[in-house]
């Protein structure tokens, strides 16, 4: 039986109330910019849920759409379901159609009402729908763990049967809570970073710093996969990559070498914070976690951050090497990360860098560099590139 329409479940909506029709058309928007054109002839939101009407194109490709839906923030779950009216008798039908096509054993009915104008009890109706189905089918009734269980939406209306759920990713759907910058080094950390970012509803440009001639392009490659990859949890990302050689080539001949991570750094910050003014983006995500490497201690974040007047946000700072590592394979790009590259930050690296740096020292340092034309220079030179996914 080909099911004629999807209902798409969303459990939290952002900011709550008046936000929500706000976050009702974004999640639309994304779902169909997430699905072959046309697949729906009509998408609508009905009390709290969304109802795709699948077109017969939309119906030929159900398989892809739902597994599309995997990667929609802000769905809790989808299901491929078909319609009929709001009494007994066709829904007991209904259901009948749809799981004599199942093999099972033991089955369950749940039915759930939404609106007051709907003159049964759902418990009735369960009771009502299994008796059908034990007398047509010879099957029995399990509420814990049966084989299939068979949900009855009943909403304006109508009722809307199904046995199958596409389990959503949670969140917020991208968009809702406005736009910010990641910055993509091409490690394992950073992609997970910039995940989170789209989980909670921001809409990501990525900025990635190389050293390109004083490093091969292997950095540069990478990222551009790992936002291919991205690609799928948002439509269409803006990857900016910029040349940082000239600018480390200053900090090494003028600077302290024990405060040249962090130079490295406050230079990322300005750039990202430039092409997030260009990008209108409010804020600007890292992969940094707490302790990992010698510019991730809390003395030295604050002496990059001080660089920084957008808010830093650091998704990842109290998760253990392991845990973003499993992470990081179950979103999609472990593998390209861990694909050797020429990392800019390692590039005139010294053997004992500052772990403690203090601000007063390494603006001091920093006061030798011409720091608004370096930036400005370095923005000329990035490139701009938006992946659709
Ligand atoms: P990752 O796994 O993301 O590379 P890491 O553990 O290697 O992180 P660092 O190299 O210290 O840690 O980088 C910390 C964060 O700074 C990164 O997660 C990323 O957000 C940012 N960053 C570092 N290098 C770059 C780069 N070349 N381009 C853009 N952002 C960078
Ligand atoms: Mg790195």
């Amino acid at each position: 039986m080909t099911p004629e329409f999807i209902l798409f479940h969303y459990d939290e909506i952002g900011l709550k109330g008046g936000n929500r029709s706000y976050f009702e058309n974004k999640l639309k928007q994304n779902i169909k910019a997430a699905i072959p054109k046309g697949s729906f002839t009509s998408l609508r939101t009905v009390q709290g849920r969304l109802v795709g009407k699948l077109s017969e194109r939309g119906q030929k490709h159900i398989s892809g759409i739902l597994s599309n839906m995997e990667n929609i923030f802000g769905l809790a779950y989808c299901a491929p379901a078909s319609r009929c009216p709001q009494n007994t008798d066709a829904i007991c039908d209904q259901a009948f159609a749809l799981l004599k096509e199942e093999e099972f054993s033991t089955f369950r009915i749940t039915a759930r009402r939404s609106g007051s104008d709907i003159p049964f009890s759902t418990q009735k109706m369960n009771e009502d729908v299994g008796a059908f189905i034990v007398d047509k089918l010879k099957k029995k009734v399990k509420l814990k763990n049966p084989d299939v269980t068979c949900f009855i939406d009943m909403f304006h209306k109508n009722a809307y049967l199904y046995i199958e759920k596409t389990q959503g990713p949670g969140g917020l759907p991208v968009g809702v809570s406005g736009k910010a910058m990641c910055m993509l080094s091409g490690g394992i950390d950073s992609p997970l970073a910039a995940f989170y970012a789209m989980k909670r509803g921001a809409r990501i440009s990525l900025v990635h710093f190389h050293s390109i001639p004083y490093t091969n392009s292997a950095s540069v490659d990478k990222v551009r996969e790992i936002t291919e990859v991205l690609g799928k949890y948002q439509k269409g990302i803006q990857l900016y990559t910029v040349p940082l050689g000239p600018i480390q080539k200053r900090i090494r001949t003028e600077t302290d070498e024990k405060f040249r991570v962090l130079l490295y750094r406050r230079f990322m910050i300005r750039i990202t914070e430039a092409l997030a003014k260009k990008e209108k983006a409010k804020a600007v995500y890292t992969g940094e976690v707490l302790g990992q490497v010698a510019s991730q201690t809390l003395e030295n974040m604050a002496v990059v951050e001080a660089a920084a007047s957008l808010p830093m946000l650091r998704p990842l700072i109290g998760l253990d090497k392991r845990e973003i590592v499993d992470r990081t394979k179950r979103i999609g790009p472990f593998e390209i990360s861990i694909q050797p590259d020429q990392d800019c930050c390692s590039l005139f690296v010294p053997k004992h860098p500052a772990t403690k740096a203090r601000l007063k020292d390494v603006e001091r340092e920093e006061a030798v560099l011409d720091v608004d034309s370096l930036v400005q220079e370095a923005i000329e030179g990035a490139d701009d590139e938006v992946f659709y996914g």
